[in-house]
């Protein structure tokens, strides 16, 4: 395929993918196809006609929730590993109850027949694919799920299109979380001609270990309010971040390093995941052994779904504990994940009064949603009653938040680029802070990295001099970022450059020149946040202790 083309549907700074790959006549297949998640509204990317194939990487919205759209107007084969597949239609008709609710808004109309064709097509061409499977697609394409260690079932892929290898990393994790091991990393394709990658956690240097910090602080929480005969809500749904907390605690409760203590859940959708949960909880799809063996083996150990450890709530249940909330220790697991919609706004009204109850906020939350204003320190916020009356209420309640979504922090993604070692890469699926530090950033000699608007250069101009104006460009913009002040002494500069036979040592150079211009102090500092990224580059080469002598090398000192 020499006219491949890539074409990145999710605008760049927004959580989420969707990526058109058009071979022309050969194939026109879309990794993901995911909305965009603003506020209380759902933003369908604009999906060009005749997609012959999807493959989905795992099943969270912002992954696969555009499909409804696309099946109203053509058939395509939808590929995912098995409990992605069964993730996609509980989820979906989650989303779908709550646009009908107008608990959610949409800019793309979706009616009730349109579900009912959606559901009658899911199901038609729906393909469960294994892990490490090899798939072949008409001659012209290849591909394969490699497990990516970010929720159940999650894969990124490897794909062949006859003279080009691409990998696509989907949402990736490389270190193990209570439930997952991390990515196989060692299957994906080594020096593949592109490889397109998520930029989350991009900016998150601090991350390190973080999960494993949160889950003891998150315990001790809970070991707090369960002897202060206190409540704790814990608002979900987000797909596995409600499963890391669940599995732990019914852990540490059978272990009897907790005392046992109701855990609730809400909902139909809580009802369906969890048994999805409970069936493909199988070292297969990169569950951790130990937690494997727990489930399958529960005539020795312990069924940590079964309802001794967890009840499912209904609607009249929810009212007669909801009365009662306040008088005792409970964890109640609801949704929705950002307090926007669902039960858990409810539940947060009636404990919000009581000084030892806690609101536990599991990671990231959407824009301009109530669960984001929260966490930004916000203490008094307008909360609907069951009886649908909307108040302005204190928080009087204790808030945390504590990271537990599975995303590979900045060192160790740039890790993965090293190892993976491709020629091109892609950042995508981050905020635009994220994806500047991941394209600023010096993997080795000839990997260039890309944002997604600069497809076209990547992917036709690859003369020396196109990749060291790109170069130059990356630098500019780390720098612009770090300071307005050093663009400026930075693009002056330029002036006297000649762009048409500019070398990579040439940029460096000019960096160098522009920080002359500032103060020491500034210098420092400057270097120190370069030297930050710099200092993970060598952490996987052993115990060095100064910071990756490439990189000073670079930078160099005058
Ligand atoms: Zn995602
Ligand atoms: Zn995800």
């Amino acid at each position: 395929v020499n006219d491949l083309k890539l074409d990145f549907l999710i605008p760049e700074g927004t959580m989420g993918s969707s990526i058109f790959l058009n071979g022309g006549d050969a194939f026109k297949i879309l990794l993901d196809c995911g909305v965009i998640h603003y506020g209380n509204e759902i933003i369908v990317p604009q999906i060009p006609a005749g997609i012959n194939q999807i493959f989905i990487s795992h099943g969270h919205l912002d992954h696969c929730a555009a499909l409804p759209f696309i099946l109203k107007y053509g058939e395509p084969e939808i590929f995912g590993t098995p409990p992605t597949l069964s993730f996609i239609e509980y989820l979906l008709l989650d989303m779908w109850n709550l646009i009908k609710r107008c608990d959610l808004k949409c800019n793309m109309k979706l009616t009730d027949d349109d579900m009912q064709h959606f559901l009658r097509v899911f199901h038609k061409m729906k393909r469960p694919i294994e892990p490490y499977q090899s798939v072949n697609i008409e001659n012209s394409l290849r591909f394969q799920y490699i497990p990516a260690g970010h929720i159940l079932g999650a894969c990124g892929m490897n794909l062949w299109l006859n003279d080009k290898s691409i990998v696509y990393t989907g949402d990736i994790c490389t270190y193990n979380t209570n439930y997952l091991v991390p990515a196989a990393r060692d299957y994906f394709i080594r020096n593949p001609d592109i490889l397109i990658s998520e930029a989350t956690y991009g900016n998150k240097t601090e991350h390190i270990d973080s999960f494993s910090t949160a889950n003891i602080n998150l315990l001790n929480i809970i070991k707090q309010s369960i002897q202060d005969d206190a409540p704790t809500i814990i608002p979900a749904y987000a797909l596995q971040r409600v499963e890391e907390v669940y599995v732990r605690l019914a852990r540490e409760m059978h272990e009897g390093r907790i005392p046992k203590t109701p855990i609730y859940t809400d909902g139909r959708l809580a009802t369906n995941v969890l048994r999805v949960f409970r069936k493909f909880t199988v070292p297969e799809y990169n569950v951790n052994p130990d937690l494997a063996m727990r489930v399958t083996q529960s005539d020795t150990l312990v069924d940590i779904f079964d309802d001794t450890f967890i009840t499912s709530l209904n609607k009249t249940s929810i009212l007669d504990k909801l009365q009662t909330i306040n008088e005792g220790s409970g964890i109640f697991i609801v949704p929705a994940g950002s307090l926007q919609g669902g039960y858990s706004p409810l539940y947060l009204k009636e404990v919000a009064g009581n000084p030892k109850a806690h609101l536990i906020l599991v990671g990231h939350q959407f824009p301009d949603t109530l669960g984001e204003r929260i966490q930004q320190g916000k203490k008094t916020v307008a909360l609907p009653g069951f009886d649908g009356r909307i108040d302005e209420t204190n928080l009087e309640c204790q808030v945390h938040t504590f990271h537990l979504s599975a995303h590979a922090h900045t060192g160790q993604l740039i890790d993965l680029v090293k190892f993976l070692n491709p020629k091109t890469v892609f950042f995508q699926h981050g905020t635009q802070r994220s994806i500047n530090t991941m394209v600023s950033i010096r993997y080795g000699m000839d990997i260039i990295a890309f944002r997604p608007r600069e497809t076209e250069i990547a992917m036709d101009d690859t003369s020396a001099t196109g990749l060291n104006v790109l170069y130059l460009q990356q630098r500019q913009e780390a720098l612009r970022l770090l300071s307005p002040r050093l663009a400026d002494i930075f693009n002056k500069l330029l002036k006297d450059i000649d762009l048409t036979t500019i070398a990579k040592a040439d940029v460096d150079n000019l960096v160098e020149r522009t920080l002359e211009y500032q103060k020491d102090r500034e210098r420092a500092k400057f270097r120190k946040s370069m030297q930050r990224v710099g200092s993970y580059v060598q952490s996987s080469k052993g115990n060095r202790p100064t910071s990756d002598p490439e990189w000073r090398r670079g930078r160099g000192s005058h």
